[in-house]
């Protein structure tokens, strides 16, 4: 308890940051499609108010992929799963953290945006920086932190 007193403000969110993103690495696994598993969750007040994982919408058959091993067009991103969950409850994302193991896509990025949430934090960078850019434009913080972080971390504590 003693070492955690003297952690500054900034590690300690470092802390917290890595071991959010772990527990939206382990919500990925529920991710039903093959070709990758995305999970993100949403924090706000140091609670997790929504979580998601990329797959098809509610009712739909749990298959992501086509014949031909194409993500189908109505498969949500975790990100955008996380954010429609919270449009369900009383919740509300605003000011909210976004943890996501993946970076988001641009359309993704849009509903980050407009959801309010003013921080993501996430673990692989997507080929495509684009939704990257969009949240830095529209000045939400960006907070790349690799699994390779993530375990030296662990290691550390
Ligand atoms: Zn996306």
């Amino acid at each position: 308890m003693e070492a955690e007193a003297e952690l500054t403000k900034e590690q300690k969110q470092r802390k917290f940051d890595v071991r959010y993103l772990e527990m939206a690495r382990i919500w990925a696994k529920n991710s039903y499609c093959k070709r990758k598993q995305v999970g993100a969750l949403i924090v706000k007040d140091r609670q997790i108010i929504s979580d998601g994982y990329n797959g098809t919408p509610a009712g739909f058959e749990n298959v992501c992929e086509d014949e031909n091993n194409i993500t189908k067009q109505y498969v949500l991103h975790a990100e955008a799963n996380a954010i429609t969950k919270v449009a369900k409850t009383n919740n509300s994302s605003e000011n909210g953290t976004l943890y996501v193991t993946t970076s988001p896509c641009i359309e993704c990025s849009k509903l980050i945006i407009q959801a309010g949430i003013k921080k993501v934090v996430f673990a692989e960078l997507y080929s495509r920086h684009e939704g990257l850019e969009l949240l830095e434009r529209a000045g939400v913080e960006v907070v790349h932190l690799p699994d390779e972080e993530a375990r030296k971390h662990n290691r550390d504590q």
